[in-house]
């Protein structure tokens, strides 16, 4: 059963990943892996060539990646920019509720702010520290849907030993599989194969936590108030492809959905379906 749950994710990401940029990226680990390990037998010339593609090849994707490091920067620089954005405690009942509802005996603090640098929730799981935009409690100011935003940050605090792990598995299998690739082959080819599975797995280790969050965010408060704030995020963004770090909306509604089918997505007294 496991095994096969761990297929379906795996097929999964490999779909997703033909589907997007990430194509070239898994060409790119493909070509290490496969004739990359014949490239020793090759003469000179045809040695150079190769690797010339498979660096040309592997740009590309990490290039992908700049925006993402921009962002973080620039969220970095904020922080450091003397400039203080006002940050304003959120406290409710019913904010504990829902941290009690994802499984949290102690309420992790949430701040509303006004960091334009911060442009959706997210969670520092070491501080147990929410933020929030201003904007998004604009925008989605009922607790139907602000909650199971909540819930859902939450539940990475609640998961974060979980993702821990998974971070610290990926990166030993990258290394792993990078050493007996390069008693394979050129060290270079096994180099570029390590950097690129590892920014691959990273990428599918941080999807995979966000559907958990998701599910757990269903399980407690029902997948409705998550699909409708994800159906509006969709609307307003036109394509929406995902990220690196998030799957696409398409796919987070699709599978809360599922859970909407199945009943499986327990349902807050009162609550949510109508
Ligand atoms: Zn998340």
């Amino acid at each position: 059963m496991a095994a096969q749950a761990l297929w379906r994710e795996f097929e999964y990401h490999i779909r997703i990943a033909f589907r997007h940029l990430q194509m070239l990226h898994v060409s790119a680990i493909i070509l290490c892996i496969v004739p990359g390990v014949f490239v020793v037998h090759l003469p000179a010339f045809a040695q150079s060539a190769f690797l010339f593609a498979v660096l040309a090849l592997a740009s590309l994707p990490v290039l992908s990646l700049l925006g993402n490091l921009k962002a973080m920067a620039q969220l970095a620089l904020s922080a450091f920019s003397g400039r203080r954005y006002r940050t304003e405690r959120y406290t409710s009942e019913e904010v504990d509720v829902t941290a009690h509802k994802v499984g949290l005996k102690k309420v992790p603090k949430v701040f509303l702010t006004e960091n334009p640098q911060i442009f959706s929730p997210f969670t520092l799981t070491f501080t147990r520290t929410v933020y929030v935009p201003q904007n998004w409690h604009a925008k989605f100011p009922s607790p139907r849907e602000f909650m199971p935003i909540l819930g859902h940050e939450f539940s990475h605090v609640k998961s974060k030993w979980k993702n821990r792990l998974e971070v610290f598995a990926a990166f030993a299998l990258v290394l792993v599989l990078a050493v007996i690739l390069a008693l394979q082959t050129v060290m270079l080819v096994a180099q570029i194969f390590e950097v690129l599975f590892a920014i691959y797995m990273v990428s599918a280790v941080s999807w995979r936590n966000e559907f958990r969050a998701d599910r757990k965010s269903a399980d407690a408060l029902g997948p409705e108030g998550l699909i409708s704030v994800f159906e509006q995020l969709k609307a307003e963004s036109g394509s929406e492809e995902g990220s690196y770090t998030h799957p696409p909306l398409e796919d987070r509604i699709n599978r809360l959905m599922k859970l909407l089918d199945t009943g499986k997505g327990k349902c807050p007294p009162g609550g949510g379906r109508a």
